[in-house]
């Protein structure tokens, strides 16, 4: 896979070079003078070789049982297991998140191919009567082809094998480009794939620029499936390409999630839920709690609750244990959030704690910023309606329940919400008005559970899901069949009697 700390390209089973000949080095964002790897500046003819290779191996995957699919993936789980400490700091200097949070991200991946290696054995379909006498009628699930996947930085290996796995059961072939940043989880990923059994071609890894690659990992006529986790504004792109020639996209993109807390929440348990949703992962999740609704009678405690446990939080390198934030994934991600903080100040927004970079010692070597709480946001500023993923969190108060819900839903996206409240109407009436597609009870917005449907509504999604058994209709179709064993032609809708 590697000389020294360069990887390569997997590609028909092969670990090789970019034709291009170029390499890109990824450094630790807690400590820049770290470099972590280097990775193949690929081109669309590495892309063009990996498509060849998943379309060449397409045509013998299909027709492999899925229980057996399913029991190679059950291998992938069980080693991914025995490789989930050395996984999970590879990530932490890949991309920052804490120590902790790593090791959940490889366990999501666990979790997610032990599911779907049990899918093996089930992807059921249905029998029902036939309106004929003499006639049997049922639907399979057929698979799609060579599916690409683009993938974001945030979740390294859990995102990517929420695509790659219930990809794989169905009988489809793939080709993942990882995030610029995160390559080397799923080339730890690729590696584990490559030693338990999983034919070559059946998935390759063509690592580079979504910029630079995107149009040929889309455009080739081979490619039916294209699985997008990232930003709207490039989501939007991807739709657009997939479009003429009708390929499913399956878009999971930005949020602006938000969490209410009524005048009858068990406080304590709010600020914490507040505490983890937004700064959990530095803010950058897709389910992080960037908007706080708070009950007017309340905010102020919450408030000073909140941004006390926010100052107290040890910020620095995820490898260390005691500590609780890390870094921002990169420059440009740092500035983005700084600016931001610049924009919610002009905004008249009241900067309650944090509101700048870390500076000293070892922060000089890193994208750190302190957590970020602003007070008194109102509904026409940027930072309550712009997605800024960082540790940057916007409150504002309501008098009811439904002006809670009206603000809540007063966003473009629409991935995850939360209500804390001890009141179960409220709570019931929450769940049934926020509009997105993720919802909890006494709980923060992020947490989700493999074995649930995952994903957004409005422009966070595109009425796809991934996770649960909903992947799967991702990642295959419906063939109806009807078997007519009468021996005479039986028309239906028409030999009624
Ligand atoms: P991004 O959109 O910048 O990049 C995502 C991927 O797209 C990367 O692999 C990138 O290289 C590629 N890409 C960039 N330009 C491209 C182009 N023109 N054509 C094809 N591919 C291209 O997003 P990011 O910064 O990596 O991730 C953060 C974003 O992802 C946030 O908006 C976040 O909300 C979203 N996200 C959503 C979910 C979800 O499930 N809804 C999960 C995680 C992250």
């Amino acid at each position: 896979m590697k000389a020294s700390n360069t990887y390569k390209n997997y590609i028909g089973g092969q670990w090789v070079e970019s034709k291009s000949g170029a390499t890109t080095e990824n450094r630790n964002p807690a400590n820049t003078d770290e470099v972590v790897g280097v990775f193949q500046k690929s081109t669309a003819e590495d892309v063009q070789a990996a498509i060849d290779a998943a379309a060449e191996a397409y045509k013998k995957w299909r027709l492999v049982p899925a229980p057996k699919r399913g029991e190679i993936l059950y291998n992938v789980a069980a080693r991914l297991v025995a490789e989930k400490e050395r996984c999970a700091r590879e990530m932490t200097r890949e991309m920052g998140k804490i120590i902790d949070e790593t090791r959940g991200d490889v366990q999501e991946a666990i979790d997610m191919t032990f599911y779907m290696a049990g899918e093996g054995r089930r992807l059921f379909g249905v029998t029902t009567p036939s309106e004929l006498a003499n006639k049997f009628n049922m639907t399979v699930r057929q698979p799609l082809g060579v599916c690409s996947f683009i993938t974001p930085w945030n979740f390294p290996m859990a995102i990517p094998a929420w695509k790659i796995m219930p990809a794989l059961v169905c009988g489809n072939t793939v080709v993942i480009k990882p995030a610029t940043d995160t390559p080397l989880s799923v080339a730890n990923l690729m590696k584990v794939m490559e030693e338990e059994g999983v034919p070559p071609g059946v998935v390759n890894m063509v690592t580079g620029s979504g910029g630079a690659l995107g149009d040929s990992l889309i455009g080739d006529d081979r490619v039916r499936v294209v699985s997008f986790t990232g930003s709207t504004e490039v989501g939007r792109k991807v739709s657009m390409a997939c479009a003429p020639k009708f390929k499913h996209s399956c878009l999971e993109m930005g949020g602006k999630n938000v969490q209410i807390v009524m005048d009858d929440a068990d406080l304590g348990l709010a600020v914490e839920g507040a505490l983890w949703g937004a700064f959990g992962t530095t803010g950058q999740r897709c389910t992080a709690t960037s908007r706080i609704v708070c009950h007017h009678d309340v905010v102020d405690k919450f408030i000073s609750m909140l941004a006390k446990r926010a100052e107290s939080l040890n910020v620095g390198n995820g490898l260390e244990e005691s500590v609780q934030m890390g870094p921002c994934i990169n420059q440009g991600q740092l500035d983005t959030v700084l600016n931001y903080i610049e924009i919610g100040k002009k905004e008249s927004a009241r900067l309650v704690t944090g509101g700048e970079k870390l500076t000293g010692g070892a922060y000089d070597k890193g994208f750190f910023v302190k957590p970020t709480i602003f007070a008194e946001v109102t509904r026409d500023m940027r930072i309550w309606k712009e997605e800024i993923f960082g540790p940057v969190l916007s409150v504002t108060t309501c008098s009811n329940l439904d002006e809670a819900i009206e603000l809540a839903n007063d966003t473009i996206y629409g991935l995850s919400a939360s209500i804390y409240t001890r009141d179960v109407n409220k709570a019931y009436t929450a769940m049934r008005d926020v509009y997105t597609g993720i919802f909890y009870v006494n709980a923060p917005t992020i947490g989700a559970e493999t074995h649930l449907p995952f994903g957004g509504v409005k422009e966070t999604g595109n009425g796809h899901r991934e996770a649960a058994t909903a992947a799967l209709d991702v990642f295959s179709e419906w063939k109806s069949v009807y078997v007519d064993f009468s021996g005479a032609l039986q028309r239906a809708q028409i030999d009624t009697e």
